[in-house]
């Protein structure tokens, strides 16, 4: 891919295509960012413009032998590495360490989630990037590059990709999948500029469907009146739903569309829940806030600690409820 077929992040493509037009590459270079943001994207992108010989501004030329054999997956000089099961061994690094000093000219090496290298992998990469041999790169992605050794990080040039514009976003699904201009919009904004989310969104054939659960759902919490039968029985169904924490993550979005309305109403609403806030409009915002926070601590319970999912999901519920009841009187 060239850097022309990227969007955004001005200030990487402006460095890397005066890095590579004057040869003073990194022998390491460090995309960070979070999932879906780009780094893969761009990773392979400056791979692809390394190993070609008649690369431009605009990075590879897409047309030349090299170019073809990287487009095919069959570039004998390009390794890629990622964790085999949980970490990048010490294995893994040793066995790139033979192919790179093996014949000369050229060889690039992308490491995704580079973070996840053992101690050791980390040392043994260390011992090559104290003394790269001449055309040896490496191209390291991380999405949490505190976890990286510091002598890793100390040898590379770093680059932390930016999000992008809710109009890129938008752009992108447009022409990318065809998508209609508002479903678009929609699903820029609520992507919050991660144009790998987006995506991800477009992709999901149940996305549709989760998203008028969530404003059911979000809706009835807000009415204050739900029983705590109903609360129960609902905790119980939801615990079973696969896409549980992508569910909590909508759900926290209606509730934090009406804190936003309450607190400025301007045109910063990200998907405009209507009916929910005529109904919410005498809710104070604090009240609105504790019940973000009881979704933020419920998806926190659910991905990071092993909490019985239907305890958590019935707490949170009942909790919710107690914070929207209408005042007596
Ligand atoms: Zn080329």
């Amino acid at each position: 891919m060239s850097f022309n077929k990227l969007v955004g992040q001005q200030e990487l493509r402006h460095s890397l295509t005066s890095m590579l037009l004057n040869d003073r590459l990194s022998h390491a270079t460090l995309f960070t960012g979070p999932s879906g943001i780009g780094k893969k994207s761009w990773g392979l992108a400056l791979v692809q413009a390394i190993l070609c010989p008649f690369r431009s501004k605009a990075g590879a030329c897409m047309k030349c032998d090299s170019c073809r054999q990287f487009l095919s997956g069959n570039h004998p000089d390009y390794f890629f590495l990622q964790p085999d099961g949980r970490n990048i061994k010490i294995e893994q690094i040793r066995v790139l360490r033979k192919s790179f000093y093996l014949l000369g000219g050229r060889k690039v090496c992308l490491i995704d989630r580079a973070e996840m290298m053992t101690a050791e992998a980390c040392s043994s990469l260390l011992k090559i990037l104290e003394e790269p041999p001449a055309g040896l790169y490496f191209i390291l992605l991380a999405e949490q590059p505190r976890l990286l050794f510091d002598t890793i990080l100390s040898r590379c040039q770093r680059y932390k990709l930016q999000l992008l514009s809710c109009e890129q976003v938008q752009n992108l699904l447009i022409k990318e999948k065809g998508m209609a201009v508002a479903k678009a919009d929609f699903l820029a904004k609520i992507s919050g500029g991660v144009a790998g989310s987006a995506f991800d969104l477009a992709d999901d054939e149940e996305f549709e469907k989760r998203f008028k659960e969530a404003r059911n759902l979000a809706s009835r919490i807000v009415s204050g009146r739900e029983s705590a039968y109903s609360l129960l029985s609902t905790a119980a169904s939801l615990a079973d739903k696969e896409d549980l924490v992508p569910f909590l993550e909508l759900l926290c979005l209606f509730y934090r569309d009406c804190l936003v309305n309450n607190l400025c109403q301007d045109d910063k609403l990200l998907i405009n829940p209507g009916q929910l806030m005529d109904q919410q409009g005498l809710i104070p915002a604090s009240r609105m806030e504790e019940i973000i926070l009881l979704i933020n601590a419920a998806i926190y319970e659910l991905t990071k600690t092993n909490a019985n999912r239907r305890l958590s999901l019935e707490k949170m519920l009942i909790l919710m409820q107690r914070r929207l009841m209408p005042c007596p009187g």
